[in-house]
Formats: structure tokens, C-alpha cells, sequence
């Protein structure tokens, strides 16, 4: 059998990557809107940060991490997310000595997971994900959401919905972690062994449990919302408040625990509710995430950030039957008659480009009737005959495609006439 793609991982071919393209470009003129600046990190890193960053009681460590040893014997692992990187690469590059703070940064590419593919799950998927590093503003948390939220509106989604929570401080989360071991406890033996694990390790996370969502402990566990101290409260408050300020709708769901690991104060995430969207209707996460630079061996900061994919993000596109206007034109397509024209064709096609106009010719010997229809599955906008008559007397026949027009321009002309008429 012929060697096939991997499983969960996709080709993007032209005709889709346009696509991609759109939402890449919206989303870098977004962070720079917002001042994001971009980040790229490697590929792979050492596993060991991957531990650390986002916590050995998640799934990702626990089941979805593609782990394996280099000819000189080191664990790398291919990079499951972008936040534990990105901080890594904080630290390492003292960022916090810059005096511009706080931090703001972005970043977008692949990351990979061993999991089960289905639709919107992939195994290799690119996300898009920013985190503001250095402030404890409530206001940078709404900031962060808003971004996320105006990619979303920019691309037409209208079915969206942000849910937030607040997991509060470390005091919050101790006094809420005590009441949820209590009331797991006696009954834990019914839960998966995952979620045994968890009660000592980290009880929030049986919240996050998939296998166990419709215990009837689930529906009745201790909310952290009545857990929270004056302070986690007064922070929560705010946020609410800055996000009412920008018009932001959202709601507060006090089950909402993030997968990851040291997360705090505020956790958030983007749904969307299109009908017809399926089953995985999560097309963001994200939150505080305080203790993590800490964790990873900086001095204590704090941070937020989301991450979303652009699979679910198109996914969510397709739901809601939204087409991007992403159609391929050409400025203009030569079409040649006869050898010589053909030659000369080759030194004007290289002029046009080189003052920016998008422009194709014949390479396939083909009729002049061919010509044409390739002019127009390419959809150009002008198309330019040139035959032995027309060389002699310097000149070109130009038709525009979309009236069928056509005029007679001296070739010396035909750069500035098509500029005009296209920009
Ligand atoms: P889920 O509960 O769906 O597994 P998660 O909690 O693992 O999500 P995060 O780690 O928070 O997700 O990643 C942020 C976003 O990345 C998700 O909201 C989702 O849009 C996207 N994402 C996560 N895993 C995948 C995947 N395997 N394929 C495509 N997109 C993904
Ligand atoms: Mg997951």
C-alpha cells in the first residue's frame, strides 16, 4: 500500500490555505492592534518543562504527549501547547527586566497531541494563543478576552459565547480544595481511576472530568465561587465589571476548571452554540495563570493568556455557513500567438511582476482557445493577446474579463494601464 498521511494530522492544499491565511492575517493585525508581539519557539522542547508547565495530573501529560529520546539520549516532547514556551523563553530571556511591562505577547503554529481524531480533534493543530505576562490588572484579563472575542466578530461568528469563572488565589483554592475532598471522598470508589488520582493530587481537576461529567457528586459539588476571599472576590468583581465596560456578554459558570494546571483567578472559555456544530463546541480557552513562572524557575509573576485552534475556529465558521472573502484573482494573463510573441511574453510576464501586478502566462504550449480558459479558471481580471502583428507594431490587445472590453494599448503602456485599473 502507498505510504498515507498520518492519522489526526491534515493536508492543506491551495484552495483551503487561503483560508488559513485570512485568519492568520486577521489575527496578527489584531495583536498588533492590541500591541501582542509575536514569539516564536521551537518546535520541541524538553519534556521536562512540559511536567512543570502543565502539570503531570493532566491528560495532556498524562496520555497526549508525543515524548521520545534524541540520538544523544535527551526526552524532548513535541510541544503540546504554547504557554509553557512560551514562559520558558520569558525567563531565559530576563524579560522581566524589560522595562516595557507588562509582557504582551502572541504566538501561532503547530502543536501536537496523541488523541483520539475526530472532527475538531486533531493530532497535529495550529493554535493561536496570546499571554500578558507582568500585570495583575483586571483589566488586562478583560483585554485578553476581548481580543479573543474580536477575532471571533471579525471573521462574521455570531453563535459565540464567553463563559468565565474565578478559581480565586492560593487561600481560596486551599479552603475549596479541602471542601471538595470532603465531599468526594466517601464516594470516590465510583469515580474513574483518574479521577481517584485526582482527589489527592488536584480535586479541582475531577471537575474537568469527561468520563464522570453526569455523577450525581458532579451536579453537587462545592462551588469554588463560595470559596472565594475578599480579595479573589473583589478581583473577579472587577473583571466582570471592565468586561460589561467593553460590551462584552458572558456568563458566569462556576464548573468551569481549565485542563491545565496552576491556573487561577479568572478561566474562561469561547463556545460556540451554532446548531449543527457537533459535539466539541469549546473553540477557546484560557485564564490566570499566576504560579507559572514560578514553577517553571522565574521570579513570581503573574500572567494570563488564551489559546484557541484554527481547526475548531473554522469548524465554527462552516456551522455557522460563513464564507470567507478569500477569492483568488489575477491581475493579468498573457495570452501569446506564435513563437515570437511567445519569447517576448517571457520578459514582459517578468516586468509586470516586477511592479507588483499578479501575472501568468501559457507554460503548457496550448492553443490560443486554451489560453483563454486557463485565463479564466485563474479568474484574471485583464487579459493581455500578443501576436506577431501586435509585436511588430508595439502594441498589446487588452481585454478586461468582467465587462469583455477590449482595447488596443501600446506595450510601453500596458504596465500603467493595468495599475490604473486594478490597485
Ligand atoms: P478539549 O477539552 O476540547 O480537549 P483542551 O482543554 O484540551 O480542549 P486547551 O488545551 O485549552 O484545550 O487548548 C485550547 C484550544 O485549543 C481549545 O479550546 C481548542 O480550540 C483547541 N484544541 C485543543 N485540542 C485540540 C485538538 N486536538 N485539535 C484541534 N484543536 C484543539
Ligand atoms: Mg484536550
Amino acid at each position: 500500500m502507498s505510504i498515507q498521511i498520518p492519522r489526526g494530522t491534515q493536508d492543506i492544499l491551495p484552495g483551503q490555505v487561503e483560508k488559513w491565511q485570512y485568519i492568520e492575517q486577521k489575527a496578527r493585525a489584531l495583536c498588533n492592534n492590541y500591541q501582542y508581539k509575536e514569539i516564536r519557539t521551537p518546535i520541541f522542547e524538553q519534556t521536562e518543562l512540559f511536567l512543570r508547565g502543565v502539570g503531570d495530573t493532566t491528560d495532556i501529560v498524562q496520555k497526549e504527549m508525543y515524548t521520545f529520546e534524541d540520538r544523544g539520549g535527551r526526552s524532548l516532547t513535541l510541544r503540546p501547547e504554547g504557554t509553557a514556551a512560551v514562559v520558558r523563553s520569558y525567563i531565559e530571556n530576563k524579560m522581566y527586566g524589560d522595562p516595557n511591562q507588562p509582557i504582551k505577547l502572541f504566538y501561532m503554529g503547530p502543536m501536537f497531541r496523541y488523541e483520539r481524531p475526530q472532527a475538531g480533534r486533531y493530532r497535529q493543530f495550529v493554535q493561536f494563543g496570546v499571554e500578558a505576562l507582568g500585570s495583575q490588572d483586571p483589566a488586562i484579563d478583560a483585554e485578553v478576552i476581548s481580543l479573543a472575542m474580536k477575532l471571533y466578530e471579525s471573521l462574521g461568528l455570531k453563535n459565540i459565547q464567553l463563559v468565565i469563572n474565578s478559581l480565586g488565589d492560593k487561600e481560596s483554592r486551599l479552603a475549596h480544595r479541602e471542601a471538595l475532598i470532603n465531599h468526594f471522598q466517601p464516594r470516590i470508589g465510583e469515580f474513574c481511576s483518574d479521577c481517584q488520582k485526582r482527589l489527592e493530587k488536584n480535586p479541582l481537576r475531577i471537575l474537568d472530568c469527561k468520563k464522570d461529567r453526569d455523577h450525581e457528586l458532579m451536579a453537587t459539588a462545592p462551588s469554588i465561587l463560595d470559596y472565594l476571599n475578599e480579595e479573589s472576590k473583589r478581583y473577579f468583581d472587577k473583571v466582570q465589571e471592565y468586561l460589561t465596560l467593553l460590551n462584552i456578554p458572558f456568563t458566569v459558570d462556576s464548573t468551569l476548571v481549565r485542563g491545565l494546571d496552576y491556573y487561577n483567578h479568572t478561566a474562561f472559555e469561547i463556545m460556540s452554540n451554532a446548531e449543527g456544530f457537533g459535539a466539541i463546541t469549546t473553540l477557546c480557552g484560557g485564564g490566570r495563570y499566576n504560579g507559572l513562572v514560578e514553577e517553571i524557575g522565574g521570579p513570581e509573576t503573574p500572567g494570563i493568556g488564551f489559546a484557541l485552534s484554527i481547526e475548531r475556529l473554522l469548524a465554527a465558521l462552516e456551522a455557522e455557513g460563513i464564507e470567507l472573502p478569500v477569492e483568488e484573482t489575477i491581475d493579468c494573463y498573457i495570452v501569446t500567438l506564435g513563437d515570437k510573441a511567445k519569447d517576448y511574453a517571457v520578459k514582459l510576464l517578468s516586468d509586470l511582476r516586477a511592479e507588483g501586478i499578479s501575472a501568468e502566462k501559457d507554460y503548457m504550449d496550448r492553443k490560443m482557445k486554451a489560453q483563454f480558459k486557463a485565463a479564466d479558471r485563474m479568474k484574471a481580471q485583464f487579459v493581455a493577446i500578443l501576436g506577431e502583428d501586435e509585436l511588430e507594431k508595439e502594441v498589446i490587445n487588452v481585454k478586461q474579463m468582467a465587462t469583455g472590453e477590449q482595447e488596443e494599448v501600446s506595450l510601453s503602456q500596458l504596465i500603467p494601464y493595468i495599475k490604473q485599473r486594478t490597485s
